[in-house]
């Protein structure tokens, strides 16, 4: 059972999506008043954040999740990533990265995103102090030297919460940042990612593949039920040329488009197509406002990142909010944009870089791509380096990375 609705609190949470979901539990036993307000049912079938999508998590987000107690409900959907294969198509450039050969039990685990919302809110449900709104809309949000004020819409009644801060886990077209004042600067991709599951003759073994080809990258996911994820990233008029095929002349599209690595494509399931956008907030933090996820950064999916770093953000705002005897002071919120600014920077920078890097098709750059792959297919340290990855980019750890508490 969830706490009832308070009309005066500690933290206000808009946004109750993956990352906003698991900052609400990060608080949970940490003292402070929490509502979490969500505006779409967590299993409803237009939920934009547990949707038909499949999410690859870091070993530092399985850490996070163990600590949190999320991991138990989601370890039987974890599709364990065993190896990464990369290759650039039509060169001969080609690079592979083995847990066994870092020492690990995986190198990550792609998890359905609906299965990961189902496992988020169970949590949630079980815990007595946080107070919960869904469905409920955050229509208005007012920011003052003292404290917020936010209006929500709850199925046509309108209520009133005050909150020290309120944190913003409403997505890229995040509303309290608007409200905040934060601008954002929009990069445009012009590519748009197909998502698909497909069934294959041969059962996924732990094998994920990202085959960078000249319309963008192709990923390939293994999951735990010996199926595929595809994310196929396709300029946007051929993904709407996609979407429309049968079902027959899709699957010939795509094996041709990724070849027999996995075997004979036999079914796919439907067709989902995401715009991809580069979308970074001038800053994270404004008057008695803090931006978590999406609103505050949303990636590129071509290195499974974006969950990943929100995930930290959210770890260490946790850990920042429940110190602080006012989670709101200017000097606190400071604090947080501070100790997640290289991690944030270098994760940004590592994502955009790596798009722009496969989209160039100026003489010579395919060259050196190849010659940098076979380099990194040769380099240890680059390898330990990039399997690290999801333990973020410098900075100090959030203590529940680390296994602990929040406080
Ligand atoms: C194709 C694709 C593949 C991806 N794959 C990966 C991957 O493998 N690994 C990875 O780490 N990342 C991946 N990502 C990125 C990942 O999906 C995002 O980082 C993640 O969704 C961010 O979560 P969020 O909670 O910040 O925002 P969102 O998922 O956008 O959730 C925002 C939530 O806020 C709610 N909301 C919005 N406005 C209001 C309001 N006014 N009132 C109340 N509630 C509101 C929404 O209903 C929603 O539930 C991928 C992204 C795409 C597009």
């Amino acid at each position: 059972m969830s706490a009832p609705l308070p009309t005066r609190v500690d933290v206000a949470i808009v946004g109750g999506g993956m990352v906003g979901a698991s900052l609400a539990l990060a608080l949970g036993g940490s003292g402070k008043r929490v509502v979490l307000i969500e505006a779409v049912a967590p299993g409803a079938a237009g939920q934009p954040s547990f949707d038909d999508r499949t999410t690859a998590l870091g070993n530092g987000s399985r850490r996070v999740f163990e600590t949190l107690g999320v991991w138990p409900h989601l370890a039987a959907h974890a599709g364990a990533v065993l190896e990464i294969r990369v290759s650039d198509a039509g060169h001969p450039g080609a690079a592979r990265l083995s847990a066994a050969e870092q020492g690990l039990e995986a190198l990550g685990y792609v998890v359905p995103n609906r299965q990961l919302g189902a496992a988020l809110w169970k949590q949630l449900a079980a815990h007595s102090a946080i107070a919960i709104r869904n469905p409920a809309q955050v229509s208005e949000v007012r920011l003052a030297a003292d404290g917020a004020q936010l209006t929500l819409d709850a199925g046509g009644q309108r209520e009133s919460i005050a909150a020290q801060v309120v944190v913003a886990a409403d997505g890229a077209h995040s509303l309290v940042r608007a409200a905040a004042g934060i601008g954002a600067e929009i990069v445009d991709y012009d590519q748009v990612a197909v998502v698909v599951h497909v069934a294959t003759d041969r059962a996924a073994a732990g094998i994920a593949y990202e085959r960078f080809t000249a319309t963008g990258p192709l990923a390939v996911l293994p999951l735990a039920d010996g199926h595929y994820t595809v994310v196929w990233t396709l300029a946007p008029e051929r993904a709407r040329q996609v979407c429309a095929l049968g079902d027959a002349q899709f699957i010939d599209e795509l094996q041709r488009g990724f070849g027999w690595r996995i075997g004979r494509i036999h079914r796919a399931g439907a067709r989902a197509a995401y715009p991809l956008q580069l979308s970074r907030a001038e800053t994270m933090v404004g008057q008695r406002a803090v931006l978590v996820g999406n609103a505050a950064q949303s990636l590129h999916p071509v290195a499974g990142q974006g969950f990943n770093l929100g995930l930290r953000d959210a770890a260490l705002l946790a850990e920042i909010l429940a110190a602080a005897p006012d989670p709101g002071a200017p000097a606190v919120l400071e604090s947080y944009e501070l100790r997640r600014a290289a991690d944030r920077r270098g994760m940004i920078g590592f994502t955009d870089g790596l798009v722009r890097l496969f989209a160039n098709d100026r003489p010579g750059a395919a060259l050196a791509r190849n010659v940098g792959l076979v380099f990194f297919d040769m380099a240890p340290g680059a390898k330990r380096a990039l399997s690290r990855l999801s333990w973020g980019f410098g900075g100090d750890a959030p203590r529940l990375l680390r296994g602990l508490p929040v406080s």
